[in-house]
């Protein structure tokens, strides 16, 4: 298949290039960089079967030849980048995936969404099931993700009921692993950054406010089942394995061996005070569930930060 990927300069996008590649696909990876980093896609360069071209979605996507699928993950992805970048958010989730449905249209091809467990906002439904409708705040600092993807969603299923696209939409859950940025505000490169500099975590709020982390190799696993599957409706990935945020601020301490603790921060508004994936449609469907231990990843994760800290 030649599939095209949106973001693929990104965490996710660039192991998803990877994987797509090892599969024996051609890949072609548009990112404008807005968040993305190219060392994640450097070691592609030069192959015959990868293309990249910087570009912001937003704008008419041109591209010569077939293609067999559209894969939209261009988005800023982590609280910190999308309060900076809240109109840049606003349209690469609704004008970024308006051009690339068209894309996939004019090509005939499948069209897979990369949305979020943010559209379910702070849930009232705990752990949260595709059936859920969710609780956002469309007016708040995160009404600018959450909406934006609410939109997509929307308009994917628009796209397959009138113009009968062939659509995917996936709902990720807090993944992490190498390639994220250390400075992106999200609780694991922070926290393992501040353990390697021997700082004391930032715990916001009391910590009581729960997440379940998923290995970024099992999250690609299940997009690319759900890539291949028929099921048109959204699906959930994530690591159903749930704990709050003191208690992971503690494992990622003694996994470090960093003695500096806890300090704590304001919570940021609107933070969800739970969240955890409902994946029995994901085991059902695709036959998928995570592999990869939080411990397992967690390693994975240090040895990839460790190279890139430096000593506070
Ligand atoms: P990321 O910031 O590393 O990757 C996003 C990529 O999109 C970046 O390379 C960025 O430069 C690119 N991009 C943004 N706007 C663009 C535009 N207008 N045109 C072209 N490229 C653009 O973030 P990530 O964590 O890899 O997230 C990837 C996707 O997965 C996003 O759509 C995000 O919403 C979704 N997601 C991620 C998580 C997670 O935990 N990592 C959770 C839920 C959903
Ligand atoms: N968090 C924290 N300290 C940090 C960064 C984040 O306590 O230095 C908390 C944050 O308030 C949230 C959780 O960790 O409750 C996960 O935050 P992240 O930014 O990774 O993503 P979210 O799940 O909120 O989208």
């Amino acid at each position: 298949m030649r599939i095209l990927v949106t973001g693929g300069a990104g965490f996710i996008g660039s192991h998803l290039c990877d994987r797509l590649l090892a599969d024996g696909h051609s890949v072609i990876a548009v990112d404008n960089l807005i968040t993305g980093n190219p060392d994640n896609i450097v070691h592609l360069l030069g192959r015959d079967d990868f293309l990249f071209i910087k570009h912001d979605v937003t704008n008419y996507i041109y591209i010569d030849g077939p293609l067999d699928a559209v894969l939209h993950f261009a988005s800023p992805a982590s609280p910190i980048d999308y309060l900076k970048l809240p109109i840049q958010t606003l349209k690469v989730g609704a004008l970024g995936t308006h051009k690339a449905l068209g894309l996939a249209r004019a090509k005939g091809a499948r069209f897979l969404l990369a949305s979020t467990s943010e559209v379910y906002g702070d849930p009232l439904i705990h752990p949260q099931p595709e059936t859920y409708w969710g609780n956002v705040n469309p007016v708040g600092p995160r009404g600018v993700y959450d909406e934006a993807k609410r939109f997509a969603e929307a308009m994917t299923m628009a796209y397959h009921r009138v113009h009968g696209v062939e659509t995917r939409i996936v709902r990720i859950f807090n993944t992490y692993g190498p390639r994220m940025r250390l400075d992106d505000g999200r609780v694991v490169p922070n926290f393992i950054g501040q353990a390697l500099r021997g700082q004391p975590l930032t715990v916001y709020g009391d910590g009581s406010q729960t997440r379940s982390f998923c290995y970024v190799d099992d999250l690609v696993e299940g997009v690319v089942r759900l890539l291949h599957s028929d099921e048109v409706e959204p699906v959930n990935l994530g690591n159903p394995h749930e704990m709050s945020i003191l208690e992971f601020a503690n494992l990622i301490n003694r996994m470090t061996g960093n003695r500096a603790g806890v300090v704590f921060k304001p919570l940021p508004k609107d933070d969800p005070r739970v969240r955890r994936p409902d994946i029995s449609k994901a085991r059902r469907v695709l036959g998928w569930e995570p592999k990869v231990s939080l411990d397992e990843g967690l390693e994975r994760a240090i040895e990839y930060f460790r190279s890139r800290v430096t000593p506070a």
